[in-house]
């Protein structure tokens, strides 16, 4: 339902930056939430429920990162409840993936993976994509090339951020889904919508449907499905948070 990323440079933890734009993103309805921040591992924490019990499970931890996404949930696939809440990482936690809207052909992508010997651990159609992601990773692929293989075996609608181990980017797409990437002074957030980063920059890029993104601190990288890059446009928006 609602998605927030952020890469930074050390100024600001991103597990600080993911749950302020998680709160800014509750108007939006949720049954859970959780987040992910990448450093040499990924630490992933989530809960069902109200954001606050996220939080306050939280209250005392902070994980070490500057690169993160966060998820509030609107389940559609398998019910309201922690194993289902997103972030969603592969079998060995080395990518954690969030995702909105409805991925049609995850039942077969799934089978597919089982298979192949994946263990699944919710009952989302999101999983495919962290094991997806594994796939081509273990293959030799860099990882937004793996995140681009993965995308390209997905039908229906989607916003998607994924962050893996050991790398200080965010890789994102979207189709039919919206996504908006917010541009700060060495920091880059992005988001399904602008009032989860608004109070720390109005200079935004709307995604358009079918690009990739790769986000790191100094750069915004926007390719089209071809994998050719795009200049995108930098909107400053009026928006009074
Ligand atoms: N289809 C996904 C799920 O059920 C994403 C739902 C959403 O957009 O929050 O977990």
């Amino acid at each position: 339902c609602g998605i927030i990323g952020y890469v930074g440079s050390g100024r600001q933890p991103a597990q600080e930056v993911l749950l302020d734009g998680l709160e800014r993103l509750e108007y939006r309805g949720y049954d859970s939430a959780g987040i992910a921040v990448a450093n040499s591992t990924l630490d992933v924490h989530k809960r069902s429920g109200e954001l606050s019990a996220l939080e306050n499970s939280l209250a005392d931890r902070e994980f070490n990162g500057a690169v993160g996404i966060g998820h509030t949930r609107w389940s559609t696939h398998g019910s309201p409840s922690h194993e289902n809440a997103h972030p969603h990482t592969d079998c060995e936690g080395r990518v954690a993936v969030v995702h909105n809207g409805i991925i049609s052909n995850a039942d077969a992508l799934r089978a597919e993976l089982v298979e192949a010997g994946h263990r699944f651990e919710s009952e989302t159609d999101t999983e495919v994509v962290p094991h997806l992601m594994r796939v081509f990773l273990d293959d030799g692929a860099e990882p937004e090339a793996a995140f681009e293989r993965a995308l390209d075996r997905l039908e229906g609608s989607y916003a998607i951020a994924a962050v893996v181990a050991d790398s200080d980017a965010i890789y994102a797409s979207r189709r039919q889904s919206p996504l908006v990437v917010g541009l700060g002074e060495k920091e880059r957030y992005l988001a399904s919508d602008v009032p989860a980063f608004i109070e720390h920059t109005d200079r935004v890029i709307y995604l358009e449907d079918g690009q990739f993104v790769r986000l790191t601190p100094g750069n915004v990288a926007v390719t089209d499905g071809n994998g050719s890059l795009v200049d995108p446009t930098v909107e400053s928006i009026d928006w009074d948070p």
